[in-house]
């Protein structure tokens, strides 16, 4: 059994990709016992059924701020900041706290802020992980990331660097490249100039884990066309190894991974 949620203590918690039902059991049961519940956009809104009487704060749009003027206090003014006092504020009131995140908290996730944040505080945390975005796109697109004797290593890349770049390398067998999705013709150019031959496979899969998501396959010289099939929603893509097809591999995923042109064909009304 995992231990209890001790009041005046945080649990971050992954809520994971897409649909509530891909939250951990051990993440359902903290968001049970929770008082208050620090969510941000990504996680299921009927994850909100396992803690109905709590305080639900979407700490994700910018119309939370009057809901933190009183942490605050006018020292830190930044939304992060906001979201850190929050915590010790909630925290220190003697709630049990969730700050739910989606996929897993420890991926492109500011973890590390809210934990400092809180550790300066001398407060109790707890990280109950979650199914992270590349996890879930493999899952869609029954492509394992890691391939006996061709992929022996992943990396999950941020392709857009914290002064809003975009940057592309190349790191591993397989790589999942995540918050490119609006830039796909440049992240594109970015991983030919790092080296990656431009026939590798390259998968986009977006919105996985919820009822629509989409894949499509495509090498990394052409992975431009994928722009308009998955516009506006959130995106991963996946370079190497663990992005081609399986050799021999009869059944479809769930999901058909299709040409571009063809996915977009199969959805229109
Ligand atoms: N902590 C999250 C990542 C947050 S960063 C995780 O572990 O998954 C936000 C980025 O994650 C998005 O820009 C997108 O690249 C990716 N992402 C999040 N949810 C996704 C989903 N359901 N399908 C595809 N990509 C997703």
């Amino acid at each position: 059994m995992s231990r209890s949620f001790a009041r005046g203590s945080v649990a971050f918690v992954g809520a994971g990709p897409g649909q509530a039902d891909l939250i951990t059991l051990r993440g359902a049961e903290r968001l049970r016992d929770a008082d208050v519940v620090l969510f941000d956009a990504l996680s299921d809104p009927a994850l909100r059924a396992l803690a109905p009487s709590a305080r639900w704060i979407d700490v994700g749009k910018r119309g939370f701020v009057g809901v933190a003027n009183a942490a605050r206090g006018g020292r830190e003014n930044t939304e992060q900041g906001t979201i850190n006092a929050l915590l010790v504020k909630f925290a220190r009131d003697g709630k049990r706290v969730v700050r739910l995140k989606g996929g897993d908290p420890s991926v492109f996730g500011r973890l590390e802020e809210e934990l400092a944040a809180l550790a300066a505080a001398g407060i109790e945390c707890e990280v109950v992980p979650g199914i992270t975005a590349a996890l879930a796109a493999a899952a869609t697109a029954q492509r394992p990331l890691t391939r006996r004797g061709s992929g022996r290593s992943v990396a999950l890349t941020t392709a857009v660097t914290n002064d809003g770049r975009l940057g592309a390398g190349r790191h591993a067998d397989t790589e999942v490249f995540y918050m490119a999705g609006k830039q796909l013709a440049k992240l594109s150019r970015k991983l030919v100039e790092a080296g990656w031959p431009k026939a590798t496979p390259a998968l986009v899969v977006s919105r996985a884990g919820w009822p629509d998501e989409l894949a499509s396959e495509h090498a990394v010289a052409t992975l431009g066309d994928a722009t308009v099939l998955h516009s506006g929603r959130p995106t991963v893509v996946t370079v190497g190894v663990g992005a081609a097809a399986l050799a021999g591999a009869e059944h479809p995923p769930r999901t058909e991974v299709a040409s571009p042109v063809r996915e977009a064909a199969a959805t229109t009304p």
